[in-house]
């Protein structure tokens, strides 16, 4: 349990619990009553608590933040911006540069729509790709997040048991209220496993409409995809006349500039953006190919009247600019790794076994295991001693996130510096927190 005396936190949090379930307007953001803090201020790689502690932020809002907090070119962009209006119901020249870039930086991104969160990306991407194939099915993996629509909020975060044989997973919903009849269109299935996904499209491929997968389990541990399974996917799914579609909202714009698209050289039929796009302003997108994207307007709906918001639009083209123009992902990359190295010498000379998983820019690492391909190996790992490592750390002013489940984010502001004194706390915590 978390020694900071969080007063100013608890105090908000209290308030807040009258007007906002939970105290907050996201359960993500949750960690607890008492031991949740509430936010003063971020800068750059920091950010400061309602208490004014300050912490070397590794949770970089779950991913968006890729430039650093409250980035001046980004803010100033927007300031110019907004006063030239903030939405008008109506398509403006900065929108179009913006989806150019866009288009220019995503390999296999032909053509694309703007949206306001991943949820709505994913979810429109199950449209397009239903619409396309004229199938329902669609085959999610365990322990992905796609946002919070009822299409894909199946078998996410449910207890390893829950889930079944690995050759005949059973979908469970994440929540009340997701309708149940809607199972009948979702197959769950184990990450990084070709011989269960070979085995189901045998008998079902020809139902499917699209296989939506994240390139890594960026909402689990960052567990990479093991070699070629993402190629897999693409194959089976040209077998079958079924949409790829590659959830990037937590790799797009991180892990290369043109995300996982350029870092794995696979090209899918459709894929969904946010986070990073926009620097942590609410832009999101979804793209492909121009065949598929194009019987959008022909009997297929899509819209929504903030999807073309200025200071989304604004900070997305400030963003992507920074990108093309400076060396934001080799440096998040060189810091990033030597993040990852230390933490791995820190718990080899401890003794202690420990799996990195991961890219530089964003990773996580499970403690006690050896391996970790999927989120039922995950759920093997030492989560509680995990979570006592993380509340000492944050105790000593590191933040990555209270849930093991989130992977550690990196930006350009985060300094060597920086690195230095992570690794410092990280040292002392494996020393102190009894496992
Ligand atoms: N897809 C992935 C891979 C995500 O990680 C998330 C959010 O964490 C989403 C979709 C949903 O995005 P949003 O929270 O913007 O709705």
């Amino acid at each position: 349990m978390l020694k900071l005396t969080w007063q100013r936190s608890n105090a908000l949090q209290k308030r807040a619990f009258k007007v906002m379930p939970l105290g907050v307007n996201s359960n993500f953001r949750f960690w607890g009553e008492g031991i949740t803090p509430y936010m003063q201020k971020a800068k750059g790689a920091y950010l400061w608590d309602a208490d004014g502690n300050k912490y070397i932020d590794y949770r970089m809002a779950f991913g968006p933040i890729i430039l650093g907090h409250a980035y001046d070119e980004v803010n100033e962009k927007v300031k110019q911006e907004i006063d030239l209006g903030t939405l008008a119901a109506m398509t403006y020249e900065l929108e179009i540069e913006t989806a150019e870039k866009f288009v220019k930086m995503c390999p296999g991104v032909e053509m694309v729509r703007f949206a306001c969160s991943g949820t709505e990306a994913t979810m429109h991407a199950i449209r397009v790709a239903r619409a396309f194939t004229g199938r329902e099915n669609i085959i999610k993996f365990e322990g992905m997040y796609h946002g919070f629509q009822d299409y894909t909020l199946w078998s996410t975060y449910a207890p390893t048991e829950a889930y079944g044989n690995y050759g005949n997973p059973i979908s469970v919903p994440s929540s009340s209220g997701i309708p149940r009849p809607l199972s009948e269109l979702v197959t769950t299935l184990p990450f990084n496993n070709p011989d269960v996904l070979e085995k189901i499209l045998k008998s079902t491929g020809e139902q499917v409409a699209a296989i939506i997968v994240e390139p890594c389990m960026g909402n689990c541990g960052a567990i990479l995809p093991q070699k070629n399974f993402l190629q897999f996917i693409r194959k089976q799914c040209d077998k079958y006349g079924i949409v790829m579609i590659l959830d990037e909202v937590k790799t797009g714009f991180r892990i290369a500039n043109g995300g996982a698209q350029e870092f794995y050289h696979i090209t899918p039929d459709l894929a969904t953006y946010a986070k990073a796009f926009a620097n942590g302003y609410p832009l999101a997108a979804f793209g492909g190919k121009k065949e598929i994207m194009s019987i959008i307007g022909h009997g297929v709906a899509q819209g929504g009247t903030f999807t073309n918001n200025k200071p989304g639009v604004a900070a997305a083209w400030a963003t992507l600019t920074v990108l093309e123009r400076e060396p934001v992902i080799k440096t998040i990359e060189k810091r990033g790794k030597r993040l990852m190295d230390g933490i791995g010498e820190i718990f080899a000379e401890a003794g202690i076994p420990v799996c990195i998983n991961g890219y530089p820019a964003m990773f996580s690492f499970a403690v006690g295991v050896e391996k970790v391909t999927d989120q039922r190996t995950w759920n093997g790992s030492e989560k509680e001693y995990y979570l006592a490592l993380i509340e000492a750390m944050i105790e000593r002013g590191v933040m990555p996130d209270h849930d093991p489940r989130e992977p550690w984010f990196l930006c350009y502001s985060h300094s060597e510096d920086d690195i230095d004194t992570t690794l410092e706390v990280v040292r002392e915590v494996v020393k102190e927190v009894k496992r």
